[in-house]
């Protein structure tokens, strides 16, 4: 099942003149709005007529998640906040202080992006979606029940229970999806077995976590005491919420939407990019962000890319960690 079967089927070479078009609209953009990428840019002697598609990207220097500490809170806007809809800010580091703002097309754009990795997880018009995350806020919930709703699912967010009092919300509400961290789906199954409760009897059919590290073997074990599907889904608090790509349900890879976000691979200590198929650092440039574009992220995250075919159809590219 595909959210935007057109985009997520669309041939490759399309997709290539798709992500050169909109490349090119963003560079002016920063060029011309940005003080840090246009300073930067100058520095190098790059005019956006020199960067004429991704393959100039290399010629670009990094942003680092520094960057957005060292501009924090609006340095790096390309418009007045009166043209700022949403921000989000991380505040879990007091030294390193982050915050990204959104345009409402920004926030449009975050709705596509969800509704398409729920569908691929197999969340519907009849699903009954939630957020759960031991009682933490998650700046995530906001585009996840977005598209949750787009789909027309029904949303709830309880975000405020704990432990076997989250396990009566699932069953009560008849909850088929839910987004969660892997730690605590564990420690509600621990709970759940120490009152004498099934793990497999509650109605859930898909569990979404955001990726880790080794991430592969935690979902495993979620699988064996649900025996539900466990997607996972990527996205960052400093960059966009969730969004970035998620796992269809062969889960060989992520698909990254690449029709918003350009993947690099690079070597991490070096820089150098490196081809599809090499393991190094995920690097990403968004390609319609409005009030916050970021060219060539590092997001610190490792893997490789994978431009075969994947069997459920999509044409987009997917991240395999490690
Ligand atoms: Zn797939």
């Amino acid at each position: 099942m595909f959210w935007n079967q057109q985009v997520e089927t669309l041939p490759r070479t399309d997709m290539a003149t798709w992500q050169n078009h909109k490349l090119n609209k963003v560079i002016e953009r920063v060029y011309e709005k940005s003080l840090l990428y246009s300073r930067r840019m100058e520095d190098r002697d790059l005019q956006p007529a020199k960067i004429k598609g991704v393959e100039d990207l290399v010629k670009l220097p990094f942003t680092t998640r520094q960057d957005l500490a060292d501009n924090y809170p609006y340095g790096m806007l390309t418009m007045p906040v009166s043209g700022v809809a949403y921000i989000h800010s991380n505040q879990s580091s007091k030294t390193t202080l982050t915050s990204m703002s959104y345009t409402n097309n920004d926030l449009v754009m975050w709705t596509e992006l969800m509704s398409r990795l729920l569908v691929a997880g197999g969340v519907n018009q009849t699903s009954v979606f939630q957020v759960a995350m031991n009682g933490k806020s998650c700046p995530e919930s906001f585009g996840l029940y977005n598209g949750a709703r787009q789909l027309n699912a029904t949303v709830l967010p309880i975000t405020g229970e704990e432990g076997i009092k989250q396990a009566k919300v699932l069953q009560d509400f008849g909850v088929t999806g839910v987004f969660t961290t892997p730690e605590y789906m564990l420690k509600l199954s621990q709970e759940m077995r120490e009152k004498g409760m099934e793990p497999t009897e509650l109605p859930l059919q898909t569990i979404f976590c955001n990726i880790q590290p080794g991430g592969e073997m935690v979902c495993e074990k979620i699988q064996k005491e649900y025996q539900v599907q466990v997607v996972e889904i990527y996205g960052m608090d400093d960059v966009f919420g969730m969004g970035i790509g998620g796992e269809c349900h062969y889960l060989d890879g992520l698909h990254l939407q690449e029709d918003c976000f350009y993947p690099e691979i690079i070597e991490p200590l070096s820089g150098e990019a490196l081809p599809v198929g090499e393991r190094g650092e995920l690097v990403l440039t968004s390609l319609t962000l409005e009030a916050m574009p970021l060219i060539r992220y590092r997001t610190g995250i490792q893997g490789y890319l994978d431009d075969g075919k994947c069997p459920c159809g999509r044409t987009l590219i997917r991240f395999k960690k490690g």
